[in-house]
């Protein structure tokens, strides 16, 4: 028998709970399906837990937009919430005077994105605020933060489930097919059902090409490539030498190692980047040499011997090695032909920061 349902949301990430939580509260009927037996078991919970400022992305961006829009609602719904973050700013550092030029573009795209507040510091400036930090200049952005991830996916279950929305676990969608009365979910699990859906949000995160590919109908040419890249975090042992994250400027010919700070105090170092062609998030160990010379350009003091393994997140990419980034890529009927759906694909940083933003363009799409 094939049940009927308003909305499906596939993916029962960050951003698949933000846009459930939406459109729950617009007075959709929503059923959340997770394939795994927990909710945000996969980037949402392997991630850096930073508030973005949104300075770095292509002017016009989504990236851009949601993230600077998705920040100032996110401070806003963390303190509505009690979801526990920290505004704890963030030092992007130069380490040497060629690397000023790179500063300077940072922020004049800052500025282009909206993004005013960047404070221009020198060596002593520098020096002051992080004394363990080595930079020849640098900037300040006040606006950046960290937040506990899963304190937010929490409170998006919790809106959403307030306002009618259920959450299907073990219900991973694997085939559908659009019809003239909606599109058909297959979802298998321990107890395998067809569900008829009036409307389909595909929030799968790196799986969301597959779940498309899956559902007859959806035109594969709209379907963009998927890719893997790794991120690999090493964690300090020891007191937190820094009160800010740290990011120093990136350059081509060094690793661009990046301290995070988690609302534990626990220093965190990455992500990395290396490309891989499967989902697998076992930590290679031999990355730590690489981490040692990189941290040092900018915090000379580390000591051999007090970085350890941590953890690993995998980017869900939509272009691959030697092609430029790729923006979100956020499709509603006006770009796959099909109605009252929306696909979400390439959903990597700042794709928590931008939730919110994200799940009001979602519900925009769906009502246009
Ligand atoms: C290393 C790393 C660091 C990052 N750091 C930051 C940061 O500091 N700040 C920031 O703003 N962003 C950051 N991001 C980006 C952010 O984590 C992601 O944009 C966000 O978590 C994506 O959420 P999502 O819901 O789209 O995906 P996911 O969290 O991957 O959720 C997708 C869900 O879909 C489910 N699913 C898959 N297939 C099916 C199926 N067939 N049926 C049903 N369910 C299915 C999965 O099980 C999963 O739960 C980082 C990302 C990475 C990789």
């Amino acid at each position: 028998m094939t049940e009927r349902i308003d909305c499906a949301v596939i993916g029962a990430g960050a951003v698949g709970l933000a846009i459930a939580r939406r459109l729950a509260i617009a007075g959709r009927e929503v059923v959340i399906l997770e394939a795994e037996e927990a909710f945000g078991t996969h980037t949402s919970s392997r991630s850096s837990e930073v508030i973005h400022a949104g300075i770095y992305y292509p002017t016009g961006s989504l990236k851009a937009r949601l993230c600077v829009a998705g920040k100032l609602a996110l401070y806003r719904y963390c303190a509505e919430h009690d979801v526990s973050h920290k505004r704890i700013g963030k030092l992007i550092v130069a380490t040497a005077p060629e690397e000023i030029e790179g500063l300077n573009e940072y922020r004049d795209q800052a500025e282009i994105n909206g993004v005013n507040d960047l404070e221009l510091l020198d060596a002593d400036d520098i020096a002051r605020l992080e004394p363990e930090v080595r930079g020849v200049a640098g900037f300040l952005s006040p606006s950046t933060g960290i937040i506990d991830s899963h304190g937010l996916m929490l409170a998006y279950l919790g809106d959403a489930e307030d306002h009618g929305a259920a959450l299907a676990l073990a219900s991973p969608v694997v085939s559908g097919a659009v019809t003239r009365d909606g599109i058909v979910l297959d979802v298998g699990g321990r107890e395998s059902l067809d569900i008829l859906c009036g409307t389909v949000v595909n929030s799968a995160g790196f799986h969301a090409q597959a779940v498309a590919r899956s559902i007859t109908g959806i035109p594969p040419a709209s379907i963009p490539p998927t890719h893997y890249a790794i991120g690999h975090y090493y964690t300090l042992t020891g007191a937190a030498p820094f009160k800010r994250l740290i990011y120093p400027v990136a350059r081509r010919d060094w690793l661009g190692v990046h301290v995070t700070v988690d609302l534990g105090g626990q220093v965190k170092f990455g992500p990395d980047f290396a490309w891989i062609d499967r989902i697998d998030y076992r930590f290679d160990e031999t990355r730590a040499a690489a981490f040692y010379e990189a941290i040092r350009r900018y915090y000379p003091g580390l000591r051999d011997g007090t970085l350890q393994a941590g953890y690993t997140g995998i980017r869900p990419k939509i272009t691959g090695k030697g092609e430029p980034a790729a923006d979100f890529v956020i499709q509603g009927p006006r770009e796959h032909g099909v109605r009252r759906l929306v696909t979400l694909y390439g959903i990597e940083s700042p794709g928590l920061t931008s939730s919110l933003a994200i799940a009001d363009y979602v519900a925009d799409l769906l009502e246009h």
